[in-house]
């Protein structure tokens, strides 16, 4: 250690280029020597350069930065962020920001909603009243059954994520694996004397306790994750393990990843039911899970018409309710539970398409994409993302299910006094004030007319797009999937990219990789902005003739 240390004294640190252990007072060396390691080689050339904010103005030596070197420091971070805030437009998030005047004072206070949502906490600084004020009011507008009641399996249970959809997803598919192979429910572990439930539950059928898993190509990433995360098998691992060669889309060709989408990149439907039917009529319970907004086309799954082709399917196999039994002798009992499950991945449209619905009813816009909530009631669960239609400043979101579905917590917590149902251990409570404050202050009026302009604004953006692609007589392949706030196109070049924080995304068309980008019509977009970036894209040069493809990945 000593011996590295010394070899690598004369890296400099900081933002006076000192070498980092002549940063070290008497109080910060121990036995002798500086306390922690020394760098083993130069962190500035080691990590990726960010031009606007040089890393030794904000490298961290022993001693801090004194006010000067603070000052400077934040300053060019600050116009750094403020200018790639002013051209924002590359992500389906809300940078129309409001809340510094009214919620810095809460930057001083712990709010923390450890445990589950309903249940008052032995940590009571936490904003439960508020979290809870939350999401009774997107239960009402999902169309749940509300207020929240333990011993309502009808009504809603929920709660505020301190990650986004990307937690959402992972709760929703944990709930479904669990769910999907028999284990006990939350409300039957509230029931006295089931010691049956500590027996491996059985189903009917050799597969009827083994789940599998179906998404589309245009699914987020945060899928993918959370069938590894969870070791659930996807129709892809199962078909290319236990039926090779039996691919029913294609008999003799191998399985596909994903469900097919359109190429508006909604789920195919029909592609989805063979796919579907084929699991179903070997006993295997089914999870489907579908986007409201996907990622990169922000295209809408016909969610109404899955859960009536998944639900006729299932049933004629038995799985639209089944038994599954536990315990042995005196124990034994059952439940009766449905054999499939579907969550939906709604990061922005549920909080986005409610207020187009509405806006669609008062004449304000044309059309509106068909049902996806509670409404239906094949689903299951669904989550949305705050930062996204919403806007917050960072991220979180709300996981929505029916209380009757609820699995059992692992383990109850006394040290928190509240049940451990949630996916975190401390939950971050300001984003419930922070989505408290924004539904306080949003009428749906508000909403319904932002919603509105949104959908203009892309409808715009989408025109001039197609009028500058006719102008220069190339084509840019832009294209907006119906109702989406996404306009995607060629990808222009890495400056114009950068500026605008455009998400890029290789699309596989005709057998060709294609590099698109796509611009999102959020609120914090104006035309004059879209104006501007059009202006850049008319420039010789803006679209390099043979755009790279693979070379960014899409997702906010
Ligand atoms: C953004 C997004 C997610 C992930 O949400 P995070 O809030 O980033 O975790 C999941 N699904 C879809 C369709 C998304 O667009």
């Amino acid at each position: 250690m000593a011996r590295e240390a010394a070899t690598h004294a004369d890296i400099p640190f900081g933002p006076e280029d000192t070498p980092w252990q002549k940063t070290f007072s008497r109080l910060r060396v121990v036995g002798g020597r500086p306390y922690g390691t020394a760098p083993s080689s130069d962190p500035r050339t080691a990590y990726l350069e960010v031009p606007e904010v040089p890393h030794h103005k904000v490298q961290l030596p022993a001693t801090g930065l004194d006010e000067e070197q603070y000052a400077e420091a934040e300053a060019l971070f600050r116009r750094h962020i403020d200018t790639q805030t002013r051209n924002f437009a590359g992500y389906q998030v809300n940078s129309a920001l409001d809340y510094e005047k009214r919620l810095g004072h809460y930057l001083n206070r712990h709010l923390n909603n450890v445990g589950d949502p309903y249940q008052s906490s032995s940590y009571t600084l936490n904003s439960k009243v508020l979290e809870r004020a939350v999401l009774d009011y997107f239960a009402s507008l999902w169309h749940a059954k509300w207020p929240h009641d333990p011993e309502d399996p009808e009504s809603y249970w929920g709660y505020v994520l301190t990650m986004g959809s990307s937690e959402g997803n992972l709760y929703g598919l944990w709930n479904a694996r669990d769910y999907l192979s028999g284990k006990p429910l939350r409300a039957q572990h509230r029931e006295p004397g089931r010691a049956a439930l500590g027996h491996a539950p059985r189903g009917d059928g050799p597969h009827a306790l083994h789940p599998v898993a179906f998404f589309s190509e245009d699914t987020h990433y945060s899928l993918t994750k959370a069938v590894r995360a969870l070791d659930i098998d996807t129709f892809h691992a199962l078909g290319s393990t236990r039926y090779p060669d039996d691919n029913p889309l294609g008999p003799g060709t191998p399985w596909p990843r994903e469900v097919p989408s359109t190429e508006d990149g909604a789920i195919d439907i029909d592609r989805l039911a063979v796919l579907v039917r084929f699991f179903a009529s070997r006993g295997y319970p089914i999870l489907v899970s579908l986007n409201y907004g996907s990622t990169f086309k922000g295209a809408y799954d016909d969610v109404e018409a899955v859960s009536r082709t998944v639900h006729d399917i299932c049933a004629e196999y038995g799985l639209d309710s089944r038994r599954v039994h536990h315990g042995d002798g005196e124990d034994a009992g059952h439940d009766e539970r449905s054999g499939f499950w579907l969550h939906v991945d709604a990061a922005l449209g549920a909080g986005y398409v409610p207020y187009l619905e509405m806006a669609r009813d008062a004449g304000l816009v044309e059309q509106a994409p068909p049902a996806f909530d509670f409404r239906l009631p094949d689903v299951h669960s669904l989550t949305m993302s705050g930062h996204k239609w919403m806007g917050t400043p960072w991220a979180c979101g709300v996981f929505m299910t029916r209380t009757g579905l609820q699995m059992a917590p692992p383990k109850a917590s006394e040290y928190i006094g509240a049940t451990d149902t949630t996916f975190a251990g401390s939950r971050n409570g300001f984003s419930s004030l922070l989505m408290w404050d924004y539904l306080a202050r949003h009428s749906y009026d508000d909403l319904a007319r932002l919603a509105a302009e949104c959908d203009g604004l892309a409808a715009y953006t989408h025109e001039r797009l197609l009028a500058l692609q006719e102008q220069l007589g190339d084509d840019l392949w832009v294209a907006r999937s119906p109702q989406s706030l996404s306009i995607r196109f060629r990808r222009p070049r890495a400056d114009i990219v950068h500026r605008y924080s455009l998400a890029s995304e290789t699309v596989h068309a005709d057998g060709t990789a294609r590099s698109y980008v796509h611009l999102y019509a959020m609120r914090h977009l104006t035309r004059q902005r879209v104006d501007e970036l059009v202006g850049e894209l008319r420039q010789p040069g803006a679209f390099p003739p043979d755009p790279p493809a693979g070379t960014g990945t899409a997702g906010a």
